[in-house]
């Protein structure tokens, strides 16, 4: 039995002996999400040219020394336009945010402050050298990297491919992951399960937070409490996958085989059981097929546990089979609505509500019957996380949460 930060250390520190993926390029609209191979440099100056950020008028700061200030109005130049000739002093040029500024002029002064007459520009306030531009090359240099191999791909990464031409990226081969279900009371959501059956819900919840992660979920046939069978599927999940992914049967039941048929194929456990909750079974190793070694975690059963437990410690494993950084946790803080108590000893990720405004968010525990409890478990949008050593925690406290 580990720690919670143990084991979160434990499968950070297996993260960094990961090799990188295969690549593959995929158009930009494709690229939301992936994983970039292959770093991304600017192909010309940002901005390529000094960019008026105002309407106004193009000038040089000296001559504003005195105000008001008349200037003579030499021409125009708009978005997508460029201006034929330079800015001298007593001269400005009439300019359109987006527009490049002339040689000459070293200022924007805004359109707000100004009165035109024919010919000419009456300015009512001053400004600096500077003002209302942003200096060509300021942004970054030709050949600059703007975007190292290994970043995930947001919108914002996706604009800046977009703005140094890059239709196409190469990004890493989304991660495998096989996901096996095991237990003798389970049925398939298309079935109608007998009063003693339940429907298998971590197959698909944990489906969805591989998709999520952005890895590719290979879901396979649930496995019964039999060690033959189990194995026989743990040896089809192996097949191809990058990591494996079980539920259930990792507990002190009669019928929980799992760490038994892993150990019997030589697994290697790195640690088995957290002080957390939910998911205080969770198991870690790796397991060698066909002289390739797979990270193997054996999640709990309960639907809760497995996706908290994901969420703990599957996703930077994916986010590090991906090519990727592994995500950590993102904590915040809300204040706590109302008082509870908890016993001691284990690193608690309760669900809860977190609402409230921008500056004084409010969380609140989910009333839940525990790690099996779905329905409480789906009213929940965060994690309301409580260490080991508290046991009252007062009304108003600001406790931490992590967002899921
Ligand atoms: P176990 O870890 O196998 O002892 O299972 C713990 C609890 O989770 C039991 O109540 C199981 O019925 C339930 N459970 C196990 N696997 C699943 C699953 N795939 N879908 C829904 N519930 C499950
Ligand atoms: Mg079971």
């Amino acid at each position: 039995m580990v720690t919670f930060e143990q084991a979160i250390e434990t499968v950070a520190g297996y993260c960094r002996n990961f090799g990188l993926p295969h690549t593959e390029t995929v158009a930009l609209h494709s690229a939301l999400g992936r994983v970039l191979a292959e770093p991304i440099t600017a192909d010309r100056d940002f901005p390529p040219f000094p960019r008026a950020t105002r309407d106004g008028y193009a000038l040089r700061a000296a001559d504003l020394q005195s105000l008001p200030a008349k200037l003579r109005v030499i021409g125009q130049v708009k978005a997508g336009g460029t201006f034929k000739g330079a800015v001298n002093s007593g001269e400005a040029v009439e300019i359109m945010t987006g527009a490049p500024v002339p040689p000459g002029a070293d200022a924007v002064v805004m359109v707000e402050y100004t009165s035109p007459t024919v010919n000419h520009v009456e300015i009512q306030r001053g400004l600096k050298a500077g003002d209302n531009l942003v200096a060509a090359a300021s942004e970054a240099n030709a050949g600059d990297v703007l975007l190292a191999s290994g970043t995930r791909i947001s919108p914002a990464q996706i604009a800046l491919a977009a703005a140094v031409g890059r239709a196409e990226v190469a990004v890493y081969r989304k991660a495998r992951v096989a996901v096996l279900a095991t237990g003798d009371e389970l049925v398939d959501v298309s079935e109608v399960p007998a009063p003693h059956q339940i429907r298998n819900t971590n197959s698909y919840s944990l489906c969805a937070q591989v998709t999520e992660s952005g890895g590719e979920p290979v879901q396979l046939p649930v496995a019964p409490d039999e060690e033959r069978k189990l194995t026989t599927l743990i040896h089809a999940g192996l097949n191809g996958a990058d990591l494996l992914l079980l539920s259930g049967g990792v507990s002190m039941g009669k019928y929980d085989l799992v760490e038994q048929a892993l150990s019997r194929l030589g697994a290697q456990f790195f640690f088995t059981g957290a002080l957390i909750q939910p998911g205080r079974p969770v198991v870690f190793g790796e397991i060698r097929k066909n002289s390739r070694t797979i990270p193997f975690f054996g999640l709990p059963g309960n639907p809760v546990s497995v996706m908290t437990t994901f969420d703990l410690f599957v996703r930077p494993v994916v986010d590090g089979l991906s090519g990727a950084a592994p995500r950590p946790l993102r904590g915040g803080r809300a204040r706590l609505n109302k008082a509870f108590k908890t016993k001691t000893g284990l690193t608690r990720f309760l669900p809860a509500i977190l609402s409230g405004g921008l500056y004084d968010p409010v969380v609140e525990l989910v009333p839940w019957q525990g790690s099996g409890d779905l329905v409480a478990a789906a009213k929940a949008n965060c994690y309301l996380v409580v260490a080991p050593d508290r046991e009252l925690i007062p009304e108003g406290e600001l406790v931490t949460v992590v967002l899921r």
